[in-house]
């Protein structure tokens, strides 16, 4: 995840990059509003920080420029405390979410994390997580979570949601997710599949009975909904 750093406070500058560092971003910096506009036209960013207060150009200009180019990057932009018309114009100007300085680095990555699942410019669906509806799925730590809260998987299930997740689109026989979910050992019959995937609906599902997103297809198997 490659981040844009668009600030002309040398302390903030060193303070976030070395916090965004930790946290594995890739992190470019820009300390005025010209150079961030020149860097985020001629690199391609996950999402943009940009400040308003800059030198040579202000956060507000560098992001109607950067929505009028069609450069369609998330934006989080870092106010000061009572620049509310800033903010107010900053989110017409397309930005898209704000943060008030004097700010808690901790609430900084929290807006970033929620940018980065919002955005459909990120490779967030496909390697550390996936949205769907209300629902939300880190891969990594293997926890999924709808409308806030935390949703009980077992591995299996969990196994299988992420196969028909990666898989998207293509449809799966029963015997074919046997094999993919539960492996070429194991011996469970084409129902334990029918069982999960409707202990999966129950769970995801905003309606287990006509399921939006696990799709049943008749006659050959079932899968995830196509974007
Ligand atoms: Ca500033």
């Amino acid at each position: 995840m490659k981040i844009l750093l668009v600030e002309d406070e040398e302390g903030l500058i060193i303070t976030l990059t070395d916090r965004l560092r930790s946290e594995n971003f890739d992190v470019k910096t820009a300390a005025d509003g010209e150079a961030g506009l020149s860097l985020a036209l001629t690199e391609s960013f996950d999402l943009i920080i940009l400040d308003v207060m800059l030198p040579k150009k202000n956060g507000l200009d560098v992001c109607r420029d950067l929505r009028q180019k069609g450069i369609s990057t998330p934006v989080l932009m870092l106010t000061a405390r009572g620049e509310t018309i800033d903010k107010v114009l900053g989110l017409k100007l397309g930005a898209d979410d704000y943060l008030t300085k004097p700010f808690e680095v901790i609430e900084l990555l929290a807006r970033i994390e929620a940018l980065l699942r919002r955005s459909p410019n990120t490779n967030y669906n496909s390697t550390e997580g996936f949205r769907f509806g209300d629902v939300s799925v880190d891969f990594k730590r293997a926890e999924v979570v709808k409308n806030n809260q935390m949703v009980e998987l077992s591995a299996m299930e969990f196994k299988l949601l992420h196969f028909l997740i990666e898989n998207r689109g293509a449809v799966h026989s029963r015997n074919k997710l046997l094999d993919e979910v539960w492996g070429y050992d194991a011996m469970p019959s084409t129902r334990t599949v029918d069982v999960h995937v409707a202990w999966l609906r129950q769970k995801l599902e905003t309606n287990p009975r006509h399921p939006h997103f696990i799709q049943t297809v008749h006659g050959f198997g079932y899968k995830f909904k196509d974007e």
